[in-house]
């Protein structure tokens, strides 16, 4: 079985740019891509970044209980299909998820062993600039997301590790770590050592 790791946190905390590198990192680690009805973004490609659908193929979806989570986020919906993640995790195959706090939830709540890793910026001042500085949303949309972030990093407390955004390198630092350490654990390598070593169960 492989492992779920779940990057959430606040829009603007810098989650997307850091689940990018550690998949361009890690080359044993696939991202879970998921479905939204935005419209793509220059550079960002169909079934690479996200699979781009209307709402009518989306609330198909729905109603056919295809998403393990679903949610709205600034007015979009997002998902994730339960049988891609699935497949990849019975497979044996470590994955990511780049998705928003209620997402995370949810699936907290339907798969078993998800490593939560909540990424933040280091200040609601920091989330305003970034989100600013991406340069692809209003101005009065912008209050709406600070203020979304921070009934959002309320939900802090339901994760096993948490990334304070401040320098990106360091950030990244430890994001490796967090996948890093997980991997290293004795009940994920305990197979391998007994097949190795001809260990008995004891
Ligand atoms: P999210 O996916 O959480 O909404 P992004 O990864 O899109 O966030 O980051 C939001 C913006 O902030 C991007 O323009 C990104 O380049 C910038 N950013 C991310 N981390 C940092 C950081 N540590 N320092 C400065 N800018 C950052
Ligand atoms: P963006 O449109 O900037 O790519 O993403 C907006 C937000 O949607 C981000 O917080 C991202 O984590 C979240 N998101 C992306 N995919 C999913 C998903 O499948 N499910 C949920 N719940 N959120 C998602």
């Amino acid at each position: 079985m492989g492992k779920l790791f779940i990057v959430s946190g606040p829009s603007g905390a810098g989650k997307s740019t850091l689940t990018r590198r550690a998949i361009d990192f890690f080359p044993d680690l696939r991202f879970s891509i998921s479905y939204t009805t935005r419209p793509p973004r220059p550079g960002e490609q169909d079934g690479v970044d996200y699979r781009f659908v209307d709402d009518a193929t989306f609330d198909r979806m729905v109603a056919r209980d295809e998403f393990v989570e679903y949610a709205t986020v600034h007015g979009r919906k997002y998902g994730t299909r339960e049988k891609d993640l699935k497949e990849l995790l019975a497979g044996g195959v470590d994955v990511l998820l780049d998705i928003d706090v209620q997402g995370a939830e949810r699936i907290a709540k339907r798969i078993e062993g998800g490593v939560f890793v909540f990424v933040l910026p280091p200040s609601i001042e920091a989330c305003r600039r970034r989100l600013e500085r991406r340069g692809d949303i209003a101005p009065e949309e912008l209050e709406k997301r600070v203020a979304a972030a921070l009934e959002e990093i309320k939900k802090i407390y339901h994760y096993d590790y948490v990334i304070i955004n401040d320098d990106m390198e360091w950030a990244f630092e430890r994001l490796k770590s967090v996948i890093i350490a997980e991997r290293t654990k004795k009940d994920v390598l305990i197979e391998e050592v007994r097949k190795i070593f001809n260990l008995q169960e004891v």
